[in-house]
């Protein structure tokens, strides 16, 4: 590519703001406007001339059909391709694009995991256009991003309820503004930057693993001799061939409009990472999906193969994914970005203790929604956040809230002391980075860091839960300060109490150590090491209200939620304890046989002409051994499995699967990972983790 032309590049396949002012009549792009920006409803007349124009350019940019592009509960997305094409006089066509099929499209709900939303009789769903996230062509296709219903209005997507979430934190978040005197701003929006960890592996490898082609981890495996220890990978020079798909990956993103801006070597060999610059939270949920999309494809163009599973390795880091979060004014200000005068001040930190209250008060339901099979293996396996939520604030902010809880003189570690007024808030100093990489919350800075995601997940569940408590905390602060005689004095009435109420979720400390996890025990926090544990968060009374309140959820659709994400645990677990028992009997089990038997042949051969044989006896006994352990392991996990897949409770079921199956595939990978360490290379059936993490 020529590097001069990026910002001619950037956006080209996108049908953005300048793509639209270009188009399409003055008056129609007003209206469009009012339907972006203000949410007013698209006349039927307006929509037609956008459908037009969009088609036009579409076509121009290599576009043959059109799709409405949604966010189900997969965790992925969705298209169904249409042709532009339409019959005309002669046998011939015509390319056409109507008003009618570019708001609203139907489709056949009835394969897409609804958990009972959707009764059978009623398969009918509905996608309708979301004005506010731009439309794009991607691989000859116009994909308009929408929002997916069923026909009795149930939201059966991850896109319309993170569209309401960020409704109800605007409005709450507004009320408190207005309170400190701010008439300008008419809108706050939450923003993301979502940084994404992936790892590389050979294409080749890879098609020979059928645990990485089946359920995207290494199912067994012994490390290779070298792993992370090091220290050498992280940041470390990009060699040329992870360096070309970075690049071509940055030319597709950029297309895209998605603003790809870092990129570089992460801890574990063969783990990169990308980071954009933040967005719009909507629009962030949809260019992570097309992150995560646009990985994988250029990943097949070179020979590669890009995994974005939690866990790919055991003993070598997982990937995750830093939710940035943030919220700012329609005017420009963000509002965790600490002022300078006193009243900037005293509105910063009650924002900042909104979120405080929000995350302890709703540690559960935050721990519920990044809760996946996946990413079991990161949360609490000493490398990721622990499964305990808890927030970082640094020295200086702790220092902050400190004499804020206890009325006395504030020490401001980098300016010293500082006087404290009778009613006033201590001032907060700029710049308080964090370099604590434990927390599974960070404030860092001028934004939170919530560093609990899995590298698979779509970041809408996340942010659904983010916006929504911090809403409900800041719809208790408005309700309370509107109603105050004098503001000031109840304001810092509010902080202090706030402060002294929900201090023990801030933690600064070794997220990764032992002590910690005791520590936290005493405070009464939680710790749900398994989705298990953590899903039934959910379904608890509190956690459904602030939903309900805040009309992001219904009841109704909130189960169902809880319901399709129970029942993929135990589809996950299900998926690989088959592919286990397929690899265990016909690879492991005869590549460590028939190797025994080698050696023993070896053995007797050796004996008949007198030679001592005393490692070939030692080796196969020892095999022959591991083979029987192999099998009597392959026969219990069988058992179990079927056993576990009868029980119709989904909770239940789940439960079985975590405790039972996945000990049982805890035990038969020991046992075949024993077997790879004195099976001769030429006899063992798939390629090793060296081989995997260090020959990309
Ligand atoms: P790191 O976490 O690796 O130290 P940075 O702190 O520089 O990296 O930023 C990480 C991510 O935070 C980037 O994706 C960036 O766009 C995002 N970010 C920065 N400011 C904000 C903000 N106000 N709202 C949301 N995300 C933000
Ligand atoms: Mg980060």
């Amino acid at each position: 590519m020529d590097m001069t032309r990026i910002p001619e590049i950037f956006g080209c396949m996108v049908f953005n703001d300048t793509v639209m002012k270009d188009r399409l009549p003055k008056e129609t792009y007003r209206a469009l406007q009012k339907t972006i920006h203000d949410g007013q409803p698209l006349d039927r007349e307006v929509a037609n001339v956008v459908a037009a124009a969009m088609k036009d350019w579409a076509i121009e940019k290599g576009a043959t059909h059109y799709t409405h592009w949604f966010q189900p509960m997969t965790g992925v997305t969705a298209e169904k391709h249409d042709s532009f094409i339409a019959p005309a006089e002669d046998g011939k066509v015509i390319m056409e694009f109507r008003g009618k099929e570019l708001i609203k499209g139907e489709s056949d709900a009835s394969s897409f995991p609804s958990g009972g939303l959707r009764a059978t009789f009623e398969a009918r769903g509905y996608t309708a256009w979301d004005p506010t996230s731009y439309a794009f062509v991607k691989d000859g296709s116009l994909c308009i991003p929408t929002v997916f219903c069923s026909y009795t209005g149930d939201v059966l997507d991850k896109k319309t309820p993170l569209l309401r979430s960020m409704e109800a934190i605007n409005l709450q978040a507004l009320r408190i503004l207005r309170l400190f005197g701010n008439t300008d701003a008419k809108r706050v929006n939450t923003t993301v930057g979502a940084e994404q960890e992936y790892f590389l592996i050979d294409r080749e490898y890879y098609n020979r693993r059928k645990d990485l082609i089946y359920t995207g981890r290494t199912l067994f495996g012994v490390p290779s001799p070298k792993g992370q220890e090091l220290e050498d990978h992280y940041y470390g020079v990009i060699q040329p061939r992870i360096s070309a798909y970075m690049k071509e990956l940055d030319e597709e993103l950029w297309k895209l409009g998605v603003l790809s801006k870092t990129k570089h070597n992460e801890v574990a060999p063969a783990q990169h990472e990308m980071a954009p610059i933040f967005t719009t939270t909507n629009i962030a949920a949809d260019h992570d999906q097309l992150t995560m999309e646009i990985m994988k494809k250029v990943a097949e163009r070179h020979g590669l193969v890009c995994l974005l599973h939690e866990k790919p390795f055991a003993g070598v880091n997982g990937s995750g994914k830093h939710n940035n979060w943030s919220l700012s004014t329609d005017t420009g200000v963000n509002l965790f970005d600490p002022g300078k005068t006193p009243s900037e001040n005293a509105q910063f930190l009650l924002f900042f203790v909104a979120v405080l209250k929000a995350v302890d008060e709703y540690q559960g339901l935050l721990r519920a929604y990044v809760a996946s099979a996946g990413n079991d293996h990161r949360l609490g396996a000493s490398e990721a956040p622990p499964a305990i939520v808890s927030v970082f604030v640094g020295d200086e902010l702790q220092a902050v809230l400190d004499a804020i809880d206890s009325g006395k003189d504030y020490h401001s570690v980098s300016a010293g002391k500082m006087r404290l007024g009778v009613d006033t808030l201590p001032a907060v100093p700029k710049d308080n980075t964090d370099r604590n990489r434990t927390s599974p919350f960070a404030f860092t800075g001028n934004k939170f860091e919530f560093r609990m995601l899995g590298s698979a997940a779509a970041i809408a569940d996340a942010n659904i839960v983010l916006n929504t408590i911090v809403a409900e905390e800041l719809k208790k602060f408005a309700d309370e300060l509107e109603n105050a005689e004098d503001f000031r004095a109840s304001m810092n009435a509010l902080v202090k109490r706030t402060v002294s109420e929900h201090k023990r979720i801030v933690f600064n400390g070794n997220g990764y150590s032992e002590e910690w996890q005791r520590e936290a025990e005493r405070r009464g926090l939680l710790n749900l090491c398994s989705a298990v544990d953590a899903l039934p968060m959910m379904i608890e009374k509190e956690n459904i209200k602030v939903f309900t309140d805040h009309k992001v959820f219904s009841e109704k659709e909130i189960r169902s939620r809880y319901e399709i994400l129970v029942e993929t645990y135990s589809k996950v677990l299900n998926i690989e304890a088959l592919a286990m028992i397929d690899m265990a009997y016909k690879d492991y089990y005869p590549a460590v046989s028939s190797y025994a038997a080698l050696l023993a042949e070896n053995a007797a051969r050796k004996r008949q002409v007198g030679i001592e044989c005393e490692s070939e006896v030692s080796i196969s006994a020892r095999l022959s051994s591991i083979a029987d352990d192999i099998y009597r392991n392959v026969l219990k996990l069988k058992e179990d499995r079927e056993e576990a897949s009868k029980i119709s409770d989904a909770q239940e079921a789940a439960k079985v699967y975590r405790n039972v199956v996945f000990a049982d595939m805890a035990k038969l990978r020991a046992s075949v990972d024993e077997g790879e360490r004195i099976t001769a290379q030429e006899f063992w059936p798939v390629p090793n983790y060296g081989d995997l993490l260090f020959r990309v």
